[in-house]
Parts: C-alpha cells; sequence; structure tokens
C-alpha cells in the first residue's frame, strides 16, 4: 500500500489503533494527531464516509459539508487550546506587551485560536484520504524538516476553512500551485514577517528563537 493511504485505516477502523494517536472518534469522523506533526499540536480530521473520504477537499467542502463537520472542528480547536495550556506558560516579558500574540494568549481561548491556529486543507493534498488540519502557529517540530513544509503551512498553498468553500477561484495544476507556493514562494517568518528567502535552516533556527520567546514548559 502506497503511503498515500497511510491514513486510510484511521477512516475504516479507528478503534483498532491503539497507539495512542486517535483523540475521537465516532460515525461521522475520526480526529488523529498527525504521524509527523509539522507543529506542537497537529490534528487531522478525517470524514469517514468513503465518498467523502476519497473526493479532493476544494471540490466537495461546500455549505452543507461545513455545517456538518464544523462542530468536529471546533472541538479539535479547543484540542489544541488545551494542549497548549497543559504544557506551555507564555513568558513574563511577554504578558503585557502589544506584539503580534497579544499578551497571554493561554488565557484567552477565543483570542488563542485567533491568533494562532490555522485550520484548513492543502490545495494538492498529499494523503488520498481527505483530512482538516487543524495546527498551531508555531512550526516548532523536529519533523518540519524542508521549504515544503513549511510552505505547505505559511502560503497561498493552504487555503483556510473560513475560505471554504472556493467559489469559482480556479487555482491551476497541480504542478503550477506546488511550484509557486511551495518551491518559488520564499520563506517568511509567520511570527514577524522576517523574509528568509530560500534559506530553510536558518528559518528553523529562527522559529526555535521565536518559540522560545514566547512559551515555556510549565
Ligand atoms: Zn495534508
Ligand atoms: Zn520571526
Amino acid at each position: 500500500m502506497s503511503w498515500r493511504y497511510a491514513l486510510k485505516s484511521y477512516v475504516t477502523s479507528p478503534e483498532t489503533i491503539d497507539d495512542g494517536t486517535v483523540i475521537y472518534f465516532d460515525d461521522k469522523v475520526s480526529i488523529i494527531k498527525d504521524s509527523f506533526p509539522k507543529s506542537e499540536c497537529h490534528l487531522l480530521i478525517l470524514p469517514r464516509s468513503m465518498q467523502l473520504s476519497r473526493s479532493h477537499p476544494t471540490k466537495v467542502i461546500d455549505a452543507k459539508f461545513k455545517n456538518e463537520f464544523e462542530p468536529y472542528v471546533d472541538s479539535a480547536i479547543s484540542h489544541v487550546f488545551r494542549h497548549f495550556q497543559e504544557k506551555f506558560r507564555v513568558k513574563k516579558s511577554h504578558d503585557d506587551e502589544d506584539l503580534d500574540l497579544g499578551g497571554d494568549i493561554l488565557e484567552d481561548e477565543n483570542k488563542f485560536v485567533k491568533k494562532f491556529v490555522r485550520v484548513g486543507i492543502h490545495s494538492v493534498p498529499s494523503m488520498a484520504n481527505l483530512h482538516i488540519h487543524v495546527i498551531s502557529k508555531d512550526f516548532h517540530s523536529v519533523r518540519l524538516k524542508n521549504k515544503k513544509h513549511y510552505n505547505s503551512f505559511n502560503t497561498g498553498f493552504f487555503i483556510s476553512w473560513d475560505d471554504l468553500p472556493m467559489t469559482g477561484k480556479k487555482l491551476g495544476t497541480d504542478k503550477d500551485i506546488e511550484t509557486t507556493y511551495l518551491k518559488k514562494h520564499d520563506l517568511i517568518c509567520c511570527y514577524c514577517q522576517e523574509n528568509f528567502s530560500n534559506k530553510f535552516s536558518s528559518l528553523k533556527k529562527h522559529l526555535e528563537l521565536e518559540f522560545n520567546s514566547y512559551f515555556q514548559l510549565k
């Protein structure tokens, strides 16, 4: 079985997976931890209907789909917030400053979600089974290993839940999208917007500093 289908068993039989990756499932969805998390907290919501699971997200996510899955999106978002609250505290120096994150975001779930959680899909998904990403916006992870990983969440390659359904917008071919956003697009720090051009290892070091300037382990 190709790695493109590595998510399939979470769709067909989440009850058989007991390695801690499944955080919730019912008849409609499985919510799992991404096995290659690109941030501190990176979850996937997988619809369990085979018909939906086989569909391309930009084609199948319409108003009805969003209504049906919104509650699961909300609960995954809350999971991300609780994960952060349990594991980290915001450093004192950032408590009262009017920085990008705006004070102690771990005291205010709405603010945290608005500033620090990203929900959406990849315009060219690498995994065959339809999935929605719910990810904290730190990109502080050993699994974040290359430009493609970073840009897939930090450019127009990533389509936000709020921007779905995609009414009338033409995306271009998969190859065009990948060239524009994953290969040619500069690496821009998601905290301070500094441009790292093509220098992934510099960005990676910088992300480490950014993260540690805001958060410390409890
Ligand atoms: Zn994906
Ligand atoms: Zn920065």
